[in-house]
């Protein structure tokens, strides 16, 4: 029987689709925590490359992976990656270095792993902080984490208007290269769940985006 008390909401997406800004504002309006496993990925990637491991380096980045310890800090709605006891800057994990070799590394089973069991105890971590539900936001969240949420959306937008958002960002970002990799990847690949509701936000405000998710939840009895 599904929890209504509970709810889970599985935000998936592109690059710069706004699944983030989207999600941060679901869970401020609804009393949610947001989880964006984008920045997990970052995390580990910009872990690595700092001890000088690239995604092809085989058993030293596995060995390095099992030294990995994943925990959770709420900062308002946000659950915050802690990463061996450090919560990694915002600036660290957009470093043009990381948004270059993200998705190869989280095209690697053993990095999807390492982040896998974590993310779905993100749902536990919300409930014992008092939340009414979780959205977390990604790629596979809808299809291999929360396969059961309660609502999946599936943000898309025109690519020209993803990358203005980027650049209005003042980031210089491969979106459309790490959309080809994390869409033809084999493992988790980006893509939306049969039962996901795609919403085109090209021309929608984040607003508007927000009211039709606020309605697709009480739809559901949240
Ligand atoms: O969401 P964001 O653009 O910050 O994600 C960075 C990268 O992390 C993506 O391009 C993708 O390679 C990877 N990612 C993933 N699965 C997720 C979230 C992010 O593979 N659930």
């Amino acid at each position: 029987m599904p929890d209504s008390s509970f709810c889970v909401v599985a935000m998936d997406g592109g690059a710069a689709s706004g699944k983030s800004s989207t999600a941060k504002l679901v869970a401020a309006r609804s009393h949610f925590l947001h989880v964006d496993t984008g920045a997990h990925y970052r995390a580990l990637t910009a872990a690595a490359l700092s001890k000088g491991l690239g995604p092809e380096e085989g058993d030293a980045l596995d060995q390095f992976l099992e030294t990995v310890e994943l925990e959770t800090a709420i900062n308002g709605h946000d659950g915050l990656i802690r990463l061996n006891g450090r919560i990694p800057s915002k600036a660290e994990i957009r470093a043009e270095n990381v948004n270059a070799a993200v998705s190869r590394f989280a095209a690697l089973p053993a990095v999807r792993a390492c982040v896998k069991t974590y993310q779905q105890e993100q749902e536990a971590v919300a409930r014992a902080a008092g939340f009414r539900g979780l959205v977390m936001d990604g790629r596979d969240i809808g299809t291999v984490i929360f396969p059961h949420a309660d609502l999946k959306v599936f943000l898309v937008a025109d690519p020209a208007e993803r990358a203005a958002r980027r650049a209005r960002d003042g980031q210089n970002d491969t979106i459309s290269d790490r959309d080809h990799l994390d869409s033809t990847r084999d493992t988790a690949p980006l893509q939306a769940a049969a039962d996901a509701v795609v919403i085109d936000n090209s021309h929608l405000s984040l607003e508007e985006v927000v009211e039709r998710i606020t309605t697709l939840l009480r739809e559901r009895g949240f």
